[in-house]
Parts: structure tokens; sequence; C-alpha cells
């Protein structure tokens, strides 16, 4: 390898956010040869022109999403929240804005590997379009291929098994809904058909999943949700101040993995701080449930928690053509908690596990995603790369005495017995020395633009060796990561994190400010960017002005260090 990084290959595979910044971040430190690789035919990863559909919408507050280069414009439909249309066109124009020429699409990259010299990768691609396979050769690489693009289909839900059924309906995953939505709107039946009508019944309580039902049911189709149980959201009669709903705020009420502030250390260290903590979350819940009007027997309130969990639609000021308005108005049957079995002898529905049957023509599953990146790895790689879970090998020296985690649920089965080392959620411990791999977007956030915009700075910093609080070899990073793990186990005990690590490894989630702010300081510059003093920095209101500048700080700092 030449000795400056500048001058070296980079490929950044993936065209979504996280993709898009961390090239154009990278080119704007001198990188001479970036190259974005997709398999997609356009920009935007999961909020590409053919992936969206109609009724899918963001579920952050407008502003909360967006990069520091292009200001976001209001949603073109009105309201305060931003549709799958909106971040589409804001991705298309970033890209033409900033990115002309450097995004290469319809490739399929998979069996990445290291060439026989060890240095550097080989990538194997497949053209989708002219259906050329070539190796190409680059000095470093960036993972951007997201967690939200490989379906995860349960066995016994899957077309095979429907096959083995006789089920005569479709069955489709949510990833295919924009492909398929003409297929499923002939199949569905009108909404004022009889019971005995098969409906499109839909597996799975997340965003995917109220989305699509509110999308059929504003189509005037029969639509049944079927699911363990929904994801939380927060919504109010009318908007919030910003000094409320976009600020710092919420993540007070959330503990990190250290509590930088006086009061973190009272909230999750002291039994009225707990009190108030509880007090907070609670009335969130409560008051959101008013605000949509949810009956107090309804399945709509069986939510999981939003404190303990890394899943929340921000719903504003209810619409009413969305999912809780149009389920409390019947328009969408709601069945939990309830587990789907697989398909009844019939051929015309599916039985659930207390032994009811659901009629149904179509059955959509919405029922998650696995890791994108075990297809593009040759086995021996992802294991010298250390991006392959191990089994967890608890510490009893990683305890945190936090009154607010003191009545956590049960830790999930897979989180107990799996651990995952990707340091800072950015770079596989094993690898860490080598400065040649980086992954960006494999973080649950709240505010996905500001992380992975921050991410992509620590990324460029790493690669061109910039003075850092970083780990210096494999076994300390490893250390490092043994730790986090135990945190995320503790702090989100039902996520697995290890088993989607392209999605959750790591859950910044509440505390994505606390997150942003370790990567920050690892790059020496100033933390807790909102302003205001001890008390009043929960309720500045969150600026993406705060990291425009971000290259030319980390060029001042290398200037300040080298001279
Ligand atoms: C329906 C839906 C709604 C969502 N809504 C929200 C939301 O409201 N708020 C939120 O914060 N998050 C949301 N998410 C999560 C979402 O995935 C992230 O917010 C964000 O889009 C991730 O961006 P990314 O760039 O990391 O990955 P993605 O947007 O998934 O992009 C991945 C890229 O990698 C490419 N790729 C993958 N594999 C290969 C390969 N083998 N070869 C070449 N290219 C490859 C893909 O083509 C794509 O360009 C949602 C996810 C889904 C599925």
């Amino acid at each position: 390898m030449s000795r400056n990084p500048r001058e070296e290959s980079v490929a950044v595979i993936g065209s979504g956010v996280s993709g898009l910044i961390t090239a154009y971040t990278l080119i704007r430190d001198g990188f001479e040869n970036v190259e974005i690789l997709t398999k997609d035919a356009h920009v935007g990863g999961i909020w590409a022109r053919d992936r969206i559909y109609p009724g899918l919408f963001l579920n952050n507050v407008h502003g909360e999403y967006r990069l520091s280069p292009l200001k976001m414009p209001p949603p073109v439909s009105g309201g305060d929240r931003l549709s799958g249309y909106d971040m589409n066109k804001y991705f298309e124009t970033f890209a033409s804005q900033f990115l002309e020429g450097k995004i290469q699409f319809n490739l399929d990259v998979h069996n990445i590997r290291r060439p026989a010299s060890g240095q550097g990768w080989l990538l194997d691609i497949s053209d989708l379009k002219s259906g050329i396979q070539e190796t190409r050769e680059y000095a470093r690489l960036v993972m951007c291929t997201g967690g939200s693009s490989n379906p995860r289909i349960p066995k016994e839900l899957s077309p095979e098994a429907a096959a083995a059924a006789g089920f005569k309906g479709l069955v489709m995953h949510t990833v295919d809904f924009a492909r398929k939505i003409d297929v499923l709107l002939a199949h569905a039946a009108p909404a004022e058909s009889g019971p005995d009508t098969p409906s499109v019944v839909v597996i799975g309580g997340g965003k995917s999943a109220q989305d699509v039902c509110a999308y059929l049911a504003n189509e005037g189709k029969k639509v049944t949700l079927v699911c363990h149980n929904l994801d939380p959201f927060t919504a109010g009669p009318k908007p919030l101040p910003e000094f409320l709903r976009k600020s710092r705020l919420l993540s007070l009420f959330s503990p990190h993995i250290h509590l930088r502030t006086a009061s973190e250390r009272f909230l999750h260290t002291t039994w009225v701080g707990k009190k108030i903590v509880d007090f907070m979350w609670n009335g969130l819940a409560d008051s959101s449930f008013k605000a949509m009007n949810i009956p107090a027997d309804s399945p709509l309130r069986n939510t999981v928690s939003p404190f303990w969990h890394v899943r929340v639609n921000d719903e504003g000021v209810p619409r009413p053509n969305g999912f809780h308005p149009l389920a409390v108005a019947g328009k969408i049957e709601v069945l939990s908690p309830a587990h789907v079995a697989g398909f009844s002898e019939d051929g015309g529905s599916v039985s659930l596990e207390d032994g009811r049957a659901v009629r149904a023509s179509v059955l959509v599953l919405a029922t998650g995603y696995t890791s994108s990146w075990s297809p593009l790895f040759e086995e021996n790689t992802i294991e010298e790369l250390g991006l392959k879970p191990h089994l967890a090998q608890p510490n009893p020296e990683h305890h945190w005495d936090y009154t607010t985690l003191s009545d956590a649920p049960p830790l999930h089965p897979d989180a107990k017995k799996w651990s995952f080392s990707l340091y800072r959620g950015l770079v596989p411990a094993k690898n860490i020395h080598r400065r040649d791999f980086a992954v960006n977007g494999a973080c649950i956030s709240l505010n996905n633009g500001y992380t992975v915009e921050v991410a992509s700075h620590w990324i460029s910093s790493y690669f061109l060796s910039d003075p850092m609080r970083i780990a210096q070899t494999p076994e300390e990073a490893f250390k490092e990561t043994e730790r986090d793990a135990a945190w995320l186990k503790r702090r989100y005990p039902e996520v697995p994190t290890a088993l989607n690590a392209s999605l959750t490894g790591y859950l910044a989630f509440w505390t994505w400010p606390q997150h942003v702010d370790d990567l920050l300081e690892d790059m020496g510059l100033p933390v807790m960017r909102g302003g205001g003093n001890g008390l009043t920095w929960p309720f500045h209101v969150i600026d993406l002005k705060e990291i425009e500048h971000l290259k030319e700080e980390r060029d001042a700092k290398r200037a300040e260090i080298s001279s």
C-alpha cells in the first residue's frame, strides 16, 4: 500500500443514506478514488424510487433524518410527516448535487475476500443488467448495505410452506410491496364484503406492517393485522413545541453506558430519578393513546415498552387516514397478541396458535430482515474480519448500578447466547489495526442522518490515521466491544443484536446524542453541540448546523497536532 491513503481506492457499497454521506465525506476529505457500488437501479436504499409506495411515511420528526449539506424541505403533502416520496426526492437531490458520476448502479457485490497479497480487497461483481461478471480490487471498503434488504421469512409461512399446504392465495414480504402492489390489490377483497370473505392478512406489528395496513384500508380493502405486539408511538392533539420534540430532552430520560452530566446521573442512579423517568415514559405512552382515542381494552394498546425497545413511531398530530385512527374506526382488524402458526388445510386460511383460523386471500409478511452481510462475504473472510457473532462470555466487571434499569425484562435467549464485536458500531474489533474496512449504518438511531454523518467523519479520520482516541490493537478493541455488548444486553435485553448485526451492530436509539458525542470525543472535537448550560442543554433544538463544519474542525485539529 502506498503511504497516502487519499490516493488509494475506496469502494462504498450501498447508495442509501449511509453510503451517500460516507462517500461525500471521503471525497471532501480528499480521497481521490471513491466509488459507490449498488445493486439498486436508483439511489436512496430503502427510500429508492422503486421501493417506496403510497402510505409509506418516515417515523421520525421532520428534520431528524437529514444531512447537513442539504436542507430537508417540508413534506410535500403538508402535515408534519415526511412521506417515502419526500425522502426519495431528498436523496436523489443529494446524489445529483454532490455525487454526480460517483455511483455505479445495478452491481451486485459478492464474494468479498482478501487477495493473495493479503492487502486490500477483491470483490466479485455481477452486473444485473448486462449479466457481465468481473472481479475488482480496492484498497478500502465501507459497507453501507443496511439491514433492511434481505427479508426474514419464517419457514412455516414461506411460499414453499404455502404450496405444500395447498394455500391458494398470494404470499409476499413487505420488501416486495412496492413492486407487487397491483397484484396485491387485485387479490384483495373490498372492505364491505361479508365476514367470510378472506382478508389481506398482514403479519407483524412494526412500522412496515402498520403502513401496509393503512395503505390497504385507504384503498377500501379488507385487511387484518396479526401480531405478537405493536410498535409504540408518540402522538398529541397538537404539535408539541420544538424545544420538547426536536431537542435532546428524551435522550436525558434514557441511560447511556456512561453518564456524562449531573442531570443524567441524578435521573438514572437515584430512587427519585427513577420515579421521574418512569412517570415520563408512562405519561408519554398514556397521552399518545389518548391523542389517538384508543379505548382501554383495544389490542392497539398491546405495544412494546418504548423504554426497553428500539422501535417507536412519531405520529405527531393523528391523521384520519393513519394506521391507528383507521384501526379504531374498525377499518383495520387487529388481532394481538396472536401468533400465526402456519397455513390451514382448507387452502384459504392461516391458523393461529390459539386455534383460531383467519380467512386469507393474501399473506403479507412484515416479519423483518436478516443481515445483508452474510451473502456478501466468503465464509473465511467473515471469520478473519470478525464479522461473525461469537459466544457471549459474561464478565462480572461489566455491571451498571442504574436504578432505571432495575426492573428490566428478561434477556432474550439469543442475546444471552451471542455477542458481536463492532467497535463503536463502525469497525470489526479484529480488523481495527488494518484501517481498511468499516461499516456505516449498522447503528439504530432516532436521528439517523446526524448519526451516519458523524460516523462518516469518524471513518474518514480512521482511514487517514488521524490522531484519535481509539483502541490500537484487536485485543484492546475486543475488550471494549465486550463491554459495549454487555451494556446493550443490559439496556435493551429483548433485542438480540448479534443476529442481524448489519442493522443492530450498535443500538444508540434514544441516546443517539450521547453516542454521537462519544464519536466526536474520539475525534478530539467538542461535544454537546446544542449549547446551553447544565440545565438548559436538553431543551436546545437540534440543528444540523452543529455538524456542518466537521471537516474543517478535523482539518484544524490535524494541523494543530502536526505543528
Ligand atoms: C419500510 C422501512 C421503513 C423504514 N423507516 C424508517 C424510519 O422512518 N426512520 C428510520 O430511522 N429508519 C427507518 N427504516 C430503517 C432504514 O433501513 C434506515 O433508516 C436507513 O434507510 C438505512 O440506510 P442505509 O443506507 O444504512 O441502508 P439502506 O437504505 O438499506 O441501503 C442499503 C444499500 O445497500 C445496497 N446493497 C445491499 N446489498 C448489496 C450488494 N450485495 N451489492 C450491492 N449493493 C448492495 C442496496 O442496494 C442499497 O443501496 C426503515 C426501514 C424500512 C425497511
